[in-house]
């Protein structure tokens, strides 16, 4: 570590204390995407408390706020995300939810880079800003309440950052950074690799007709059974998905409203599908929406689709890897890092989007046991997912902006990103939005399908 490492990683472990109080706070009081005031509201208190001035989202939890150094330069952000996981069963959920993907180590993190952003001599040698961000909403979940909210013109988009985009909160930003903590091998502290898949959000809703279960099941059509149709039909389609392209289809059945003795009219179904392209994505998906229809046809029900868009692929920069491969070692030593730079993730996240227009990376860090996402998840060493965290935040941030911010400048002017710009990322997002009854009856007795845009 050089001096100036030293310096500014001191200035973490200042305030430690404050960033296990609010991961223990936020973990203790756990709310799904779009609703997550109390995380929102704590974090506000004390970023204010701090002299922060935030620039709030607004009708959604979250806000930003800009660390000038007083020199031009380019603006790197770096974000924490706010929501947790709808998983009753886990043993310690509040409500039925839970942070079983770690955002509130990510989000006590923030606060702690604010404070430190605010000892003396933090700032020397960079220029540029830093934009620090609590954004909401990065699981893609509760699809349904989320279509309510857009059609109340809350909110536009599912994920919370293209929605930030949509806000402008990330208006005049260059370069981009997160860390997410994650259940790691034994003596592994931080972890990169090049990426993972995006995805596109589906609701579709098989429509049937309701009749006596037991005295004329022959007036009914059950939507239970075609759905089941569709999903078989689907899972014969995955041997023609290319291995290549990590096209992931995993459906929820919402369940049906009604009793045993009722043929049921209509079951509705979540589902992603991912892939590491948003061409794969959206050729793949056009083939799920065509099984989906064939099944509601086969047995006489209807289909309603409904996709959104997910997130985007989210690709790492080589070069930026590289820089924050080594600032990793240079703080818990080689032998605690592992970077795979052919390694990919199924997964998903809305930082993918912002990689769509800007350099991004987003690294791994210890600090959880279990499962992802599983009712075994708990933070069992806050300082690697907290303190650790925030260390090598500002490292990067220090890395990226000093010497006249030339790493950042280098980094960003030789990237090459998949839109020239937030808007026209956002435009293209409006080619996956879908709307349609797919499978009309006719009253002459012929039937019109169509499943496409
Ligand atoms: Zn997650
Ligand atoms: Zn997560």
């Amino acid at each position: 570590m050089t001096d100036r490492q030293e310096q500014i990683t001191a200035m973490a472990e200042k305030h430690k204390q404050l960033m296990f109080d609010a991961e223990r706070f936020i973990w203790t009081h756990p709310q799904t995407g779009y609703t997550e005031w109390e995380a929102h509201e704590y974090l506000k208190e004390r970023f204010e408390k701090l002299g922060y001035e935030l620039t709030l989202a607004g009708n959604i939890p979250g806000f930003i706020t800009d660390v000038d150094t007083g020199i031009p330069g380019p603006m790197l952000c770096i974000m924490g995300e706010l929501d947790a996981l709808d998983i009753a069963n886990h043993p310690e959920a509040v409500n039925g939810m839970t942070h079983a993907c770690g955002h509130n180590g990510q989000a006590a993190t923030m606060l702690g880079i604010a404070a430190a952003l605010k000892e003396s001599g933090a700032l020397d040698g960079m220029c540029g800003k830093i934009r620090l961000m609590l954004v909401p909403a990065e699981e893609m979940i509760q699809l349904d309440f989320r279509e309510g909210l857009r059609k109340q013109g809350i909110i536009k988009y599912n994920g919370g950052k293209p929605e930030f985009m949509h806000r402008g909160l990330f208006d005049g930003v260059d370069i981009s950074l997160m860390v997410h903590g994650a259940p790691m091998n034994n003596d592994i502290d931080f972890g990169g690799n090049a990426g993972m898949n995006g995805c596109v959000a589906k609701i579709f809703t098989y429509k049937g007709r309701s009749s006596h279960a037991g005295g004329s099941p022959e007036d009914g059509i059950n939507a239970q059974y075609a759905a089941m149709l569709g999903l078989q039909a689907c899972n014969d389609l995955r041997e023609t998905f290319r291995d290549d392209e990590h096209i992931r289809f995993h459906p929820i059945m919402k369940g049906v409203n009604c009793a045993v003795n009722i043929i049921p009219d209509e079951m509705k179904i979540e589902s992603y599908v991912r892939g590491n392209s948003l061409e794969a994505i959206k050729r793949e998906n056009k083939k799920i929406n065509r099984a989906l229809t064939g099944a509601a046809l086969a047995i006489g029900a209807g289909v309603e689709l409904c996709d959104r868009p997910g997130y985007a692929p989210e690709v790492h920069d080589l070069e930026y890897m590289q820089l924050t491969e080594q600032l990793c070692k240079d703080l818990v030593g080689e032998e605690h890092v592992e970077y795979e730079y052919d390694g990919w993730s199924t997964g998903s996240s809305d930082f993918g989007d912002v990689t769509c227009v800007m350099p991004g990376m987003q690294m791994w860090c210890a600090g959880a046991s279990g499962h992802g996402h599983g009712i075994d998840y708990f933070i069992t060493d806050p300082y690697k997912l907290c303190v650790n965290s925030a260390k090598i935040q500002l490292m990067t941030a220090d890395a990226l902006l000093t010497n006249g911010a030339e790493k950042a400048k280098h980094i960003i002017e030789n990237y090459k990103p998949q839109f020239p710009s937030i808007r026209a990322y956002l435009d293209s997002l409006d080619e996956i939005t879908l709307d349609k009854d797919a499978v009309i009856y006719n009253e002459d007795g012929s039937v019109t399908v169509n499943y496409c845009n």
